[in-house]
């Protein structure tokens, strides 16, 4: 890293005078950002991003506009009251819409096909728990989304997609999916066009808060002195905040070399949520397997895990497009935060500065408002 002290002329000129910053451009320190001039036009905010790009989560996602299949929640359902995983629904439903309104269907290639469920054969007892207690789910997550049957059983769909071993398939009906990328770059012309200051490269390494502010140490070596601050880190809470409940969490996600007529339309999950894909620019993009090496997957680093990289290209070429020539255009890895129940923190760390992280896998959905929670909460 390199080290070096700020000059007079970047002090006075690119520093100074700041009421806020919030430290991670990711979807939560954006929207907060944007929330912020938002309510207070002229508020000074400035976000403080270690990487070229937001590096977490927010560019590297799946791009699922999901609020939760039925397994998902009936295993939230065995650590969480049933009332909580259905306001968890609705806060997702909400935190979905919010992301709509803001960035437009159009700028961010938002697409309601659907996020269906892939039951194998050995799943036959899940599957016909899930027939049950639609009934049930329906109306009530029917009530939040306004959707009169979300969840239906869908078996006669699998034909058109091929899958090899599926036994059965739940569509929930009104979950979309978004072009991560070109969501966040609207994100980050929307902050800039409202006068949010970002810059990229700055790590911080320390927060102190005393009576004249909170003061940034950068990993350069320079310090920054502001009123308040607002940490939207997610998974890297702990780097700054030792104390935290938030664990990293590592994914493993590929993508396909274009698939001549791909038959795969929509966001899937599979094998109880354990692995998920879609389609995309007529490719297929593929994650998960966490759970074949949790331990060397709990980790705030970037980078490959062999044995999972080749569970999921055997995944993709059995079961998901088997018989076809399948080509890995690219790897990636991104990073979680997650906590013993799926609950976001959004709380006052301390006098000056607010946290807004803990999103728990599902800040496609919640992240908007969680960020705008963050910013009001700043501001109170
Ligand atoms: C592979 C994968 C697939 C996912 N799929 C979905 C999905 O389909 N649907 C869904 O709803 N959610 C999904 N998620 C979750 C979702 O992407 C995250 O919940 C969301 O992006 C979190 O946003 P954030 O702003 O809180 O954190 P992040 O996007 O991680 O942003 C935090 C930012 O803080 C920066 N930062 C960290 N430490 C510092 C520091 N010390 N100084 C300066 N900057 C720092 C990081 O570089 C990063 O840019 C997925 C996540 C992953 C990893």
């Amino acid at each position: 890293m390199l080290k070096y002290n700020l000059s007079y002329w970047e002090r006075e000129t690119f520093f100074k005078d700041f009421d806020v910053a919030i430290i991670g451009s990711g979807i939560v320190g954006l929207t907060a950002a944007l929330h912020l001039k938002r309510l207070q036009p002229r508020l000074n905010v400035v976000v403080l991003e270690r990487g070229a790009l937001p590096a977490g989560a927010s560019t590297r996602n799946a791009g699922f506009a999901c609020y939760g299949s039925m397994t998902e929640l009936l295993d939230d359902m065995t650590r969480m009251s049933e009332d909580d995983v259905f306001a968890v629904v609705e806060k997702r439903w909400r935190g979905l819409q919010r992301l709509r309104q803001l960035v437009g269907d159009e700028p961010m290639d938002f697409e309601q096909n659907g996020g269906f469920e892939v039951f194998t054969e050995e799943e036959e007892e899940v599957f016909e728990e899930c027939r049950d207690r639609m009934a049930h789910f329906n109306r009530i997550v029917g009530a939040i989304t306004g959707h009169p049957q979300p969840y239906v059983v869908a078996d006669e769909r699998l034909a058109d997609f091929g899958f090899r071993g599926a036994a059965h398939l739940i569509l929930n009906q009104p979950e979309g999916q978004v072009h991560t990328g070109k969501m966040m770059a609207r994100l980050l012309q929307l902050a800039a066009e409202a006068g949010v200051r970002i810059f990229n490269g700055i790590h911080i390494e320390q927060i102190e808060d005393s009576a004249e502010g909170v003061e940034l140490q950068t990993a350069a070596g320079w310090t920054l002195r502001v009123p308040r601050v607002l940490v939207a880190v997610n998974g890297f809470a702990r780097q700054l905040m030792p104390g935290i409940e938030v664990t990293p969490a590592r994914n493993q996600v590929l993508i396909t070399q274009p698939i001549p007529g791909l038959k795969v339309r929509g966001c899937f999950h599979y094998d109880r949520g354990y692995y998920y894909f879609r389609d995309v620019d007529g490719r297929i993009l593929l994650g998960g397997g966490r759970h074949l090496d949790n331990s060397t997957e709990t980790t705030s680093e970037f980078g490959p895990n062999e044995l999972i990289r080749s569970a999921l290209v055997q995944l993709l070429k059995t079961i998901i497009c088997p018989g076809q020539p399948i080509e890995v255009d690219a790897w990636w890895t991104g990073i979680l935060g997650l906590g013993p129940v799926k609950k976001p923190v959004v709380e006052q760390y301390s006098k000056n500065v607010v946290v807004a992280v803990r999103l728990s896998g599902m800040g496609v959905a919640i992240g908007t408002l969680v960020g705008e929670e963050g910013a009001e909460r700043l501001l109170a």
